[in-house]
């Protein structure tokens, strides 16, 4: 049988073992409600807390800022909509062009509420400005909300001066981190930020499990109404084993981050090195700080669909673009937001890797691309 050599790991990750064997024991015996006064419900009770306390020390919060939630899109929709619907005068936020839909599509439905927001744009490496911030908030601004890194392009922001120009404007600055959390060095305190939003299936845990991060008195409103749990802040029985998995996923990336993140890059230039041998006529998108192993080519003349399709023939996974996106043929909002030339943009793909791929996957992949791009 044909090896599968999966690089689409900006899409998912595999569930880590040793999370999934620090989740059986709450998917099978240990099914106490965590919010239970009864004896049994202590392991589970314990198992939460815990959990929040290792993510909390993971980056730099303390464990009452940790609020469980469903994913990075829940925990978006929670920053910008809590934040919209929280009792204040202040009504603008503020985004940017290329953020995930995840948070362009909360922002279009507080538009429709009356909310104005306004779309940063982003240069041509994916890199959204502090001036052009400056430039645009004003004392109207409610919330900045800025992407740690970018899922397409992998391009890394700088949050703290964007989070810096936000406070001094009286503006809440929130992160999507998806993408960047169990890949780069992550510390709230000493980025600045007030909210970050978190998913666990990116850095090798669960699907279905994230968190939002929301310092202490940040002004924020709860968003799924029901129960207490959570502080009274995201109502919900409490998923125990995904929690537990979380924690354990996010604690052995976070350990191993500056190993996998220089073996990543080296993977990076491995391959890059192959295609450059072949005389392609492509471009890497990004920026020169960017998510190890975030790899967006795009080649001129081509179709980015037929070359993933033709590389899944070969057992080979990667994206054209976001993983959200790839029914839509159409040139990504983000591609089109760094002014991408269209005969480029038709033609990429997203090649991300993980510390589970070999140099031995990294040579078959740009093999395989030469042999179909020749
Ligand atoms: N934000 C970013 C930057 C993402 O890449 C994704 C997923 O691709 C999300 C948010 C959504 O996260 P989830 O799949 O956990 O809902």
């Amino acid at each position: 049988m044909k090896r599968l050599i999966y690089a689409d790991n900006a899409a998912t990750t595999q569930l880590d073992r040793d999370a999934f064997e620090a989740m059986q024991p709450f998917l099978l015996n240990e099914y106490g409600n965590a919010s239970q006064p009864y004896a049994f419900a202590r392991t589970a009770k314990k198992a939460l807390r815990e959990a929040r306390e290792t993510i909390a020390e993971c980056i730099g919060a303390v464990p009452e800022e940790i609020f469980f939630t469903s994913g990075g899109t829940e925990s978006d929709n929670w920053a910008i909509k809590g934040s919209a619907f929280f009792d204040t005068e202040k009504r603008e936020t503020i985004t940017s062009q290329i953020e995930h839909h995840a948070v362009l599509h909360a922002c279009e439905d507080i538009e429709r509420m009356g909310y104005p927001v306004t779309y940063l744009p982003a240069d041509s490496c994916g890199t959204v400005h502090a001036e052009e911030l400056s430039e645009r908030i004003t004392s109207n601004t409610r919330l900045v909300s800025i992407m740690t890194a970018n899922n397409e392009i992998g391009t890394i922001q700088d949050i703290s001066s964007l989070a810096r120009v936000s406070h001094n404007a009286g503006a809440v600055f929130h992160t999507d981190a998806v993408q960047a959390l169990g890949h780069i060095k992550i510390d709230a305190n000493s980025l600045g930020v007030d909210m970050l939003s978190a998913s666990a299936h990116k850095f090798n845990g669960p699907k279905g499990i994230g968190f939002l991060y929301i310092k202490k008195g940040t002004p924020i409103r709860s968003f799924i109404s029901g129960g207490s749990q959570e502080h009274g802040m995201r109502a919900g029985t409490e998923n125990v084993a995904s929690v537990v998995g979380m924690a354990a996923a996010l604690q052995k990336n976070t350990l191993m981050q500056a190993e996998t993140s220089s073996y990543m890059y080296s993977l990076e230039e491995r391959l890059l090195g192959i295609l450059h041998s072949g005389n392609l006529n492509f471009i890497r998108n990004g920026d020169e700080k960017h998510l190890p192993g975030n790899i967006s080519l795009s080649f001129y003349g081509r179709d980015g669909e037929a070359i993933l399709h033709r590389l899944d023939l070969m057992g080979i996974c990667v994206s054209t673009g976001s993983a959200c996106d790839s029914q839509n043929t159409r040139i990504s909002h983000v591609l089109h937001a760094i002014g991408l030339d269209e005969k480029y943009a038709k033609g990429t793909i997203r090649i991300s890797l993980s510390r589970a791929n070999t140099t031995e996957d990294v040579d078959i992949i740009a093999d395989s691309l030469l042999k179909i791009l020749r």
